[in-house]
């Protein structure tokens, strides 16, 4: 945790696993207390308790198809879950953020009625039910921070952040969101009150409720940190920060202690349990220090994010990161009549596109012969199914063979800014891979020079990770 005295303003945003269980609210009272006594103001922001969100969304779709027992098992395990952390602490009033509780699930229960009524669900409906989540987290955590000394009041995020109306995936409009944060936050900071605030939701400028896209809290945290021009943005979370790799798949993964704005973005885009970049932009771009941190572990350094181009050390490891992407199979579209024909690989990825299958990955030879992708798992009979038929003619003149898929495989991606500047980074990697005797099945090296991706098959993934990730140790240039 930072010990600098004297600083401004820190937004801190708690996740769900942080404020899920008694012990982790104990360390987030502790933390809170601990930066009370060093900022002059302090912002919480909560996300839903841990899995809260997916209930909440389960429970509508199914309402929606006319099932209504995971609803009714939903209200017993919100009230069980959120009651009983509240009696835990004691708060003097209890009762009355007890009976504010039992409001908003009443509500909540009358939402999914009507869903299950109507019989849809509409994106707009969606925001209005999965929001509780939040709302609820936010009553309970101002109050046990009251019930231990801190001044705390809820806010919901529905008064502060105005967004457009795209519902489960809003985006804010920065200006009128400054101007309402600052006007309700204000009053509190002067009184010396710690506001919490919901994560996720937003409201238009009707006020009709929307959220902010899953895992939208670090999203909040960002944007309230830029319209409060706060000099650092928490978020905290229960792991210590940014890891060189999954902890599971390697045993000695270690944080990285500080990562570029673009570096986390390559590991976000593929696949590791970090931030979401969208939702940290904003914080990075206004030149404000981003650190990830653990509730569990609070005295961790954590890591740092910066807006630098990238974090180059004189001297650090070939590989900062590594990271897998699972369940996905590599198409294949190849064919000497290929060659020099302009437009192929539009038509091909527009017909992929029909399917709304995403594409993580993309190699092509300059043989122009063969033309390789990758998509999940579950979309590549549909992707198959178009391209046979958007290239039919190509097929039956034989200038395009065949359009195949692979066995599953995954997309390993190292993030190694070293490639910049110096050679032979790419010549270790696929050094310690052959060592391994794992068999490479593709590879995409952007011109942006900050990382590698590699194709290998499902069953390489363990040792792939272990091999490229003994260079984030010993892999010095
Ligand atoms: N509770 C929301 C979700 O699970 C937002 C968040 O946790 O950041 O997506
Ligand atoms: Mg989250």
């Amino acid at each position: 945790m930072n010990t600098k005295s004297n600083q401004n303003t820190v937004v801190m945003k708690f996740g769900g696993t942080s404020v899920g269980s008694i012990d982790g609210l104990e360390h987030v009272v502790e933390i809170v207390k601990q930066a009370k006594s060093e900022w002059q103001h302090v912002v919480v922001v909560t996300s839903a308790f841990s899995k809260v969100t997916d209930v909440l969304l389960e429970s509508a779709i199914q309402a929606a198809r006319g099932n209504q027992a995971p609803f009714l098992w939903t209200l017993e395990m919100l009230k069980e879950r959120h009651y009983k952390s509240l009696h835990h602490f004691n708060p003097a009033d209890e009762k009355l953020v007890a009976a504010e509780l039992d409001g908003l699930i009443l509500n909540f229960n009358h939402l999914v009625q009507a869903v299950g009524v109507l019989g849809e669900t509409t994106p707009r409906a969606l925001d209005a039910v999965v929001g509780l989540g939040e709302r609820l987290a936010e009553r309970v955590l101002a109050a046990i921070l009251r019930s231990q000394g801190i001044p705390a009041q809820a806010v919901d995020a529905t008064h502060l952040v105005v967004s457009d109306e795209q519902h489960q995936t809003a985006v804010p409009l920065m200006q009128p969101t400054r101007e309402k944060t600052c006007q309700i936050l204000q009053p509190l900071f002067e009184q010396g009150i710690v506001p919490v605030v919901t994560g996720f939701i937003a409201a238009t400028r009707e006020g009709v409720p929307t959220t902010l896209g899953r895992g939208g809290s670090d999203y909040s945290a960002a944007i309230l940190g830029v319209v409060l021009d706060a000099d650092e943005v928490w978020i905290w979370t229960d792991v210590d920060g940014v890891m060189t790799a999954d902890p599971r798949l390697a045993s000695d993964a270690r944080t990285v202690p500080e990562l570029s704005y673009r570096e986390v973005s390559e590991l976000a885009f593929f696949g590791a349990r970090v931030l979401h970049p969208k939702t940290i932009r904003p914080v990075v771009e206004a030149g404000k220090i981003l650190r990830v941190l653990n509730t569990f572990n609070p005295f961790h350094p954590g890591t740092i994010i910066t807006n630098e181009m990238d974090t180059n050390e004189q001297k650090s490891s070939i590989i900062k990161a590594v990271t897998a992407v699972r369940g996905v199979q590599l198409i294949t579209v190849e064919g000497r009549g290929m060659l020099g024909v302009p437009g192929v690989a539009a038509r091909i990825f527009s017909a992929v596109a029909t399917t709304g299958a995403t594409v993580p990955f993309i190699t092509e030879a300059s043989s122009e012969q063969s033309l390789c992708f990758a998509v999940p798992v579950d979309m590549t009979t549909a992707v198959l199914t178009v391209l046979n038929k958007v290239l039919t003619h190509e097929i039956e003149d034989c200038n395009i063979d065949r359009v195949w898929a692979s066995e599953e495989v995954v997309i390993v991606t190292a993030v190694c800014p070293q490639m910049r500047y110096r050679w032979g980074v790419a010549a270790r990697i696929f050094t310690a891979l052959a060592e391994s005797e794992v068999n490479v099945l593709a590879i995409a090296h952007g011109s942006s020079e900050v990382s590698i991706s590699l194709v290998v098959s499902a069953s390489d993934l363990e040792t792939t990770i272990q091999a490229m990730h003994f260079l984030t140790i010993n892999g010095e240039v």
